[in-house]
């Protein structure tokens, strides 16, 4: 697809941030590009519109960029999927390891129902440490989750394989 390559060079790349080593991929400059933009939601809802998806579950921060417009075009409703302490309401919390030590994100009880069926967005998938908390979330109250949804991947991470049986689909690999 053509409007691959134009996402991806609308990237920026900012070498050691937010540490020495990391290459950071910066998706606000994608934002930036209105074409860029419009194409990366497009592609997605493209592939999710004739799937009987209820739910759109976004992952903060960059999860709540890309999934509401997303949840709008295919009819869906939006779930923020939280980092600790953020969310007002009764929260279920899943925990999952980092490189060093451990991070948690949360879901509002009562948000998803069971038997809803899901997408989880998020920019980026670099371990899937975070993806697959977040499908653990939506598994636990019983929706049924359809797919990853992200628009960069770091393969050689392998991110994937900490995901089992579900699928990740990506729009682009991070330079
Ligand atoms: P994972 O849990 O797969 O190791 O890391 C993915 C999470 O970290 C995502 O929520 C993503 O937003 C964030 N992340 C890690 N590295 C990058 C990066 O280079 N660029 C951006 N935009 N997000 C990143």
């Amino acid at each position: 697809d053509p409007r691959l390559a134009r996402i991806s060079s609308s990237i920026r790349v900012i070498p050691n941030f937010p540490k020495p080593g990391i290459m950071f991929q910066d998706i606000t400059t994608l934002l930036l590009d209105t074409n860029a933009f419009k194409d990366t939601i497009d592609l997605f809802v493209e592939r999710y519109r004739d799937q009987n998806i209820s739910v759109v579950a976004g992952v903060e921060a960059r999860g709540f960029i890309f999934g509401p417009p997303i949840a709008l075009a295919i009819g869906a409703k939006f779930v923020p999927i939280r980092k600790p302490n953020k969310l007002p309401g009764e929260v279920i919390s899943e925990e999952y390891s980092l490189e060093y030590g451990t991070d948690k994100i949360e879901m509002h009880v009562g948000a998803v129902q069971p038997g809803e069926r899901a997408l989880v967005v998020d920019d980026l998938i670099a371990t899937g440490g975070t993806l697959s908390a977040a499908i653990k979330l939506l598994e636990r109250v019983g929706a049924h989750v359809a797919e990853c949804a992200c628009v960069i991947e770091l393969p050689e991470l392998k991110g994937r394989e900490r995901l089992g049986d579900k699928s990740v689909f990506v729009l682009v690999d991070g330079a």
